[in-house]
């Protein structure tokens, strides 16, 4: 994608210079604290690989939790899938050698999505949103020690101050009139099921509640609720309410700077080693791509064949549009060319070799017509979908968005997303066929359809026809959800069952 050579220029410095003590020490500054305003940009150049792979890990994050916002999950819920993501693609442990460059990491993929983000009402919304609860759940997972050290340092900003344990204890009576209600409530939130009698919220408060003060005119709205205690010109404020302030400072500025930056893309107009990787990340908030095909465990595939992929056992593991091609096949021992590169090709990233798929296809037309016609019009396209014909590409299957850009299917055609292609009657029949026939389900997916949101559609219809599964597996499948390509919700599906039948077998 990039031109490998470097270019030098005048003024400009190279990423293999070493790093000075200078900078050095600046940069332990800017990374002292787990979490950041990104308020100062990044300094040091890096190299294009780690431009890259940084800003699609954090990508990565991003599009979970816009999947996870789009299916209603409360923060709690977005929190627990987003967990295994941030250890996997942004950790930030809070000491070890690593430390450094994850928090590097962490600075350099927020700034470059910013360039990817800033270009548009729309995706700056979307970027706001989705970096603003990012911000909140790792805000959570600080220690409270960690938090209060993060407002402290960002005293400039936030215009907040702890008060000390002296003035909570001075202070207590009325601190516990005007938030005892508010905290019990909170505690009784974070620990579904528990009563918190009066004299254990005053312990509480005494032991464990930080209190902030701040100018009242600040949380004007918190002034109306009644909930907190107002002093000589300060709102005093606990600790449930400071997460939504310090994360609205957080998007307020976060807005500001979008602003700034998309006044200085222009400028960046010019290099052509970037905007290539900018415009496609921006061009498509689901752009990244399923890629598993290249590491196969055979083991995991040895039971996939030309007779295994007719049986319900693979085939309840296929997402709708896979179900549906494989049907309409069948019933017409014949699909156009669009049908045949979608399934084959799907069939291809499931495990189904070269041999097995020219049996499988050939036993599926050779109803209507002969073997002789069969090799001479159909041979040579599925093997040239493995590489073995013409230019000898090793074809990837398709994923959603390329599934989706695709023209629609025409009279006597299956290709295409059942969720964008199919009439509201027909989809919902689909639906109660795959097991869904709660209203409010139902409702919700053809929600998402009139959104065009088909892939949060169809990874709803996952969640749902695997709920008892994700039940019990809860921490290992929250892992990357959202279904942006066909064989991504095979794989997670066979996964789930897989992962059910260890668990099985070892009780
Ligand atoms: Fe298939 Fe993707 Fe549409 Fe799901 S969203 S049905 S996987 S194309």
């Amino acid at each position: 994608m990039f031109r490998q050579v470097k270019r030098k220029t005048t003024g400009r410095r190279n990423f293999e210079e070493s790093v000075s003590g200078d900078i050095q020490q600046k940069l332990e500054g800017l990374y002292q604290h787990r979490l950041s305003f990104y308020d100062i940009p990044p300094l040091q150049e890096i190299t294009l690989e780690d431009f890259e792979t940084w800003s699609i890990d954090r990508l990565k994050l991003l599009i979970e939790i816009e999947s996870c916002v789009a299916r209603s999950k409360s923060l709690k819920d977005i929190e627990a899938s987003i967990r295994p993501l941030l250890l996997k693609y942004l950790p930030m442990n809070s000491s070890g050698d690593a430390c450094l460059r994850e928090r590097m990491k962490d600075h350099y993929s927020h700034f470059i999505l910013r360039l990817v983000f800033c270009r548009s009402e729309d995706l700056r919304k979307k970027f706001i949103k989705n970096e603003g609860i990012l911000f909140r759940i790792r805000y959570n997972l600080l220690q409270p020690k960690e938090q209060q050290e993060f407002i402290e340092s960002n005293s400039d900003k936030l215009v907040w101050k702890f008060i000390t344990n002296e003035e909570k204890l001075d202070k207590f009576d009325q601190l516990y009139n005007a938030s005892g209600l508010l905290i019990k409530n909170t505690l009784m939130n974070d620990n579904p099921g528990i009563e918190f009698t009066n004299e254990q919220i005053k312990t509480h408060i005494k032991t464990k509640e930080n209190f902030i003060k701040l100018p009242f005119e600040k949380v004007a709205n918190l002034v109306s609720s009644r909930s907190i205690y107002l002093y000589q010109g300060y709102a005093y404020i606990p600790s449930s309410l400071q997460l939504n302030l310090i994360a609205t400072e957080f998007q307020d500025s976060l807005n500001t700077m979008l602003l700034r930056t998309f006044q200085t893309l222009p400028r960046l107009e010019e290099d052509d080693r970037i905007l290539p990787l900018l415009n496609n990340l921006s061009s498509n908030f689901s752009n990244i791509q399923y890629d598993n095909f290249n590491n196969i465990d055979p083991s995991l595939v040895s039971d996939i064949n030309h007779q295994s992929i007719q049986t319900p056992t693979i085939i309840q593991h296929y997402p709708l549009c896979s179900k549906i091609l494989q049907q309409n096949l069948s019933l017409n021992s014949h699909l156009k060319y669009a049908g045949r590169q979608q399934l084959g090709l799907f069939l291809k990233g499931i495990g189904l070799n070269v041999d097995e798929a020219l049996k499988f296809w050939s036993i599926q037309f050779t109803k209507k017509i002969s073997m002789e016609k069969f090799n001479k019009d159909y041979k040579y396209n599925i093997r040239h979908n493995y590489g073995l014909e013409g230019a000898r590409i090793n074809y990837k299957p398709w994923d959603c968005a390329t599934i989706l850009s695709k023209p629609k299917p025409g009279k006597g055609e299956f290709h295409g997303c059942p969720y964008r292609d199919l009439s509201v009657d027909n989809l919902i029949t689909n639906l109660n066929e795959l097991g869904i026939e709660d209203q409010h389900q139902i409702n919700e997916i053809i929600d998402d359809v009139g959104k065009r949101d088909y892939t949060i559609a169809c990874t709803r219809v996952f969640e749902i026809t695997h709920a008892k599964q994700l039940n019990q597996q809860q921490q290992k499948v929250a892992e990357g959800m959202h279904i942006n390509h066909p064989n991504l919700y095979f794989d997670r599906s066979r996964q789930l069952e897989r992962s059910l039948e260890k668990k099985e077998a070892s009780v």
